[in-house]
């Protein structure tokens, strides 16, 4: 067993239980919530995080990792206030997202990005004693470039220091999880280490299993947001790969956010209704099992792989 560093301090890895791979206590751009602040309701935004975590583990929720990272107003202070109302064992990372370089970054090289990671994770995030328990690192439409590139090889050193596996967020539909594993296979990173995020939103099998292959962990964790690829489809993918033995390979998660400021009220209840903290037990395990996936299954999913890939 291994320590794994939570927002309440480390627990074992066998003491996940069911786990949230992929949820964020609030997704919230970081240069505008600086610059006006008038635009948020902060104790609105708490109290919609403690609700959903609340309702997340009236279904069992032991755990919820949360892989919010700069530019998406990552913050301690929201995370420690959830943990302390709801109980839950909440896990933070450290690390970008997609969004353009900040100058600070651009005119800096890869290893001093890596000592900005490895603060989180050796003295804490943001000022507190909450240590990161991953990273993150992000590819999205835009595919690589020559920054992101540079961010990749920042986390996979930061990694291979410390230990702490990665989360790398994908755009399936330009293959960007296979120019991600090419990076951190250059840089030595043991691909079991690496979970590639959002690799669910595609059933191309054939890129799902040539990813597979080069040996990370996937993410099938946007049940709910079923505008980029359907409930139906998200379903059948998974089980079906299942049925070809890879169930010890993949995370189920909805990537649904408490609050999210990128849409304007309602849009959410409107175009993606089903995207929220609780989708997965009420629909999508149901889906699942009707497919033919067994319980041994669902739990290797959601409760070992878990472990599995945090304490890789
Ligand atoms: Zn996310």
């Amino acid at each position: 067993m291994t320590l794994l560093e939570t927002v309440s301090g480390p627990v074992d890895s066998g003491e996940l239980g069911l786990t949230l791979i992929h949820e964020h206590m609030r997704i919230s751009s970081e240069p505008l919530r600086a610059q006006y602040p008038h635009l948020y309701d902060e104790a609105a935004e708490r109290e919609r995080a403690v609700a959903e975590v609340r309702r997340a583990m009236r279904h069992g929720v032991r755990t919820i990792v949360d892989p919010v990272a700069m530019d998406f107003g990552r913050d301690v202070r929201l995370a420690q206030h959830v943990v302390r109302e709801t109980g839950v064992q909440l896990l933070m990372g450290t690390g970008l997202g997609y969004l353009p370089l900040p100058e600070r970054f651009k005119r800096r090289d890869a290893d001093y990005m890596a000592d900005v990671f490895v603060h989180d994770i050796e003295e804490g995030i943001q000022g507190t004693e909450v240590k990161a328990a991953f990273l993150k690192c992000a590819v999205d439409e835009d595919g690589m470039t020559e920054h992101l590139d540079k961010v990749l090889r920042a986390i996979a050193r930061a990694s291979l220091r410390t230990g702490r596996p990665i989360m790398a967020h994908s755009h399936p539909a330009n293959r960007s999880g296979l120019d991600e594993m090419a990076i951190f296979e250059e840089e030595g990173v043991d691909p079991g280490k690496v979970q590639i995020a959002h690799t669910g939103d595609t059933d191309d099998l054939d890129y799902i299993e040539e990813l597979l292959a080069r040996g990370p962990f996937i993410g099938m964790d946007r049940f709910g947001f079923d505008i980029v690829l359907s409930h139906r489809r998200r379903v059948s993918t998974v089980a079906e790969l299942c049925r070809r033995g890879y169930a010890d390979r993949m995370h189920l998660s909805q990537d649904a956010a408490a609050t999210i400021d990128w849409f304007p009220p309602g849009w959410i209840e409107r175009a993606v209704p089903n995207w929220h903290f609780t989708w997965l037990f009420e629909r999508v395990l149901p889906d699942l099992r009707e497919a033919g996936v067994t319980e041994e299954q669902i739990e290797t999913m959601l409760e070992r792989n878990p472990a599995r890939w945090l304490s890789a």
